[in-house]
C-alpha cells in the first residue's frame, strides 16, 4: 500500500492518493469500498430490511470500518464492545474511543466485560485452568457472550470484522495443520453462518472480501480515531505469518481478496460435522448451546 504516489485516480482522474490494488483519490476510495461491501452484503443476503444488526467493536480498524461503513449504508446497528479483561487489548481507552464513535454517530453503544456477564469472580484463574492459549479461551468467551447479549437484546444478526486477511491465514493454518477437525472449520469462514438453533443468532462477516489494508485506509480517510490492540497493530505485527503473506502481496496484491471468493464457493459437508449439528443440545448449567451435557464455559468454572 502506497499513501504518496504519483499517479491519476482510475475513477476521476485527479490526483490519486491511494494504491493497493488500483490508484484511488480518497473520495473515490471510499465510494469504492463502501459499494464493494453493499454488494457483498446483496449477494449473500446479509441483512435484510427488518434486521437489527450487533456489530463487535474492538476499537481496532477492520470492526471501526465495519460499523461505520453499516451506519453509512443506513442499516440498523447497534454496537458492543467488551472489556476482555487484557490490559494490551481493551482498555478504559479503547471503550472511550468507541463509545465517542458511536456518540457522534446516534448509534446505540453495549459495552461489557467477561467477568461482569458470565458471572466469574477470577477471570485470570479462569484463562489459566482452561488450560488453552489466552487466544482461543478468550475467541470462546467473546463468541458465547455476542451470542447471549445479541439474543437477549433482540438482535437478529451478529457483525464481527473479520476480513479477507483474517479468512486467508486462518485458511493456510489449518491447511499446514492438516487436522481435520480444523478443515472442517473453513465450512465455517463464509460472509455468513447461519443459525443453527433458536439460542444461536446468525453470524455475519460483511468485510470478507476486504483487505486488512484497505480497512487502515478506510479509517484514515473517515478519520475514525482507532485505539486497537497493541500486539497486533499493523504496523507492529511481526509474527511469521504476516511476514509470509506480505511477501506474496508483493507480486499479487489482490490474492487474498481471490483466495476469500474461492473459499465462499467451498462447501465441506462431512458426516461427522452434521451429525454435531444435529446433537445440540442446551447446557444442563447456563442454558447455552454446547453439543455436550455441559458446555465448555461452565465446564471451566466447575473446575476453578
Ligand atoms: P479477533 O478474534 O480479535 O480476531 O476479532 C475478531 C472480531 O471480533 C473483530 O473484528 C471484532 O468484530 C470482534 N471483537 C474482537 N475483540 C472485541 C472486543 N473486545 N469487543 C467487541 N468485539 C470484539
Ligand atoms: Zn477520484
Amino acid at each position: 500500500m502506497t499513501f504518496e504516489i504519483n499517479m491519476r485516480c482510475i475513477s476521476c482522474k485527479k490526483q490519486a492518493e491511494i494504491k493497493i490494488t488500483q490508484a484511488f483519490c480518497s473520495e473515490c476510495f471510499l465510494r469504492h469500498y463502501q459499494r464493494r461491501v453493499e454488494k457483498m452484503i446483496k449477494k449473500f443476503k446479509l441483512i435484510h430490511k427488518n434486521d437489527k444488526v450487533l456489530v463487535a467493536v474492538s476499537g481496532g480498524k477492520d470492526s471501526f470500518s465495519c460499523a461505520d461503513v453499516l451506519w453509512q449504508l443506513g442499516f440498523d446497528i447497534s454496537v458492543l464492545h467488551i472489556d476482555v479483561g487484557v490490559k494490551q487489548c481493551t482498555s478504559p481507552r479503547t471503550k472511550r474511543v468507541v463509545e465517542k464513535f458511536c456518540k457522534e454517530r446516534k448509534i446505540p453503544f453495549y459495552f461489557t466485560s467477561f467477568e461482569e456477564f458470565f458471572e466469574i469472580d477470577d477471570i485470570n484463574k479462569f484463562f489459566k485452568v482452561a488450560k488453552r492459549p489466552i487466544c482461543a479461551t478468550c475467541g470462546m468467551l467473546k463468541r458465547a457472550l455476542f451470542n447471549k447479549l445479541a439474543r437477549e437484546n433482540g438482535f437478529t444478526k451478529i457483525a464481527t470484522g473479520h476480513c479477507a486477511d483474517d479468512i486467508v491465514k486462518y485458511f493456510f493454518k489449518s491447511m499446514l495443520a492438516g487436522d481435520r477437525d480444523s478443515i472442517l472449520w473453513l465450512s465455517k469462514l463464509k460472509p455468513l453462518t447461519p443459525s443453527t438453533h433458536k439460542k444461536i443468532v446468525t453470524r455475519i462477516r460483511p468485510l470478507f472480501e476486504m483487505l486488512e489494508v484497505e480497512n487502515l485506509a478506510y479509517t484514515k480517510f473517515r478519520n475514525i480515531t482507532v485505539a486497537g490492540c497493541v500486539m497486533c497493530s499493523y504496523f507492529q505485527r511481526k509474527d511469521k505469518w504476516t511476514e509470509i503473506l506480505r511477501e506474496i502481496d508483493k507480486f499479487i496484491p489482490d490474492w487474498k481478496i481471490k483466495i476469500a471468493r474461492t473459499l465462499e464457493k467451498i462447501d465441506i459437508q462431512l458426516r461427522e460435522k452434521r451429525k454435531q449439528k444435529e446433537g445440540l443440545k442446551e447446557c444442563a448449567i447456563c442454558g447455552e448451546i454446547t453439543n455436550q451435557e455441559i458446555c465448555a464455559i461452565c465446564n471451566i468454572k466447575r473446575k476453578i
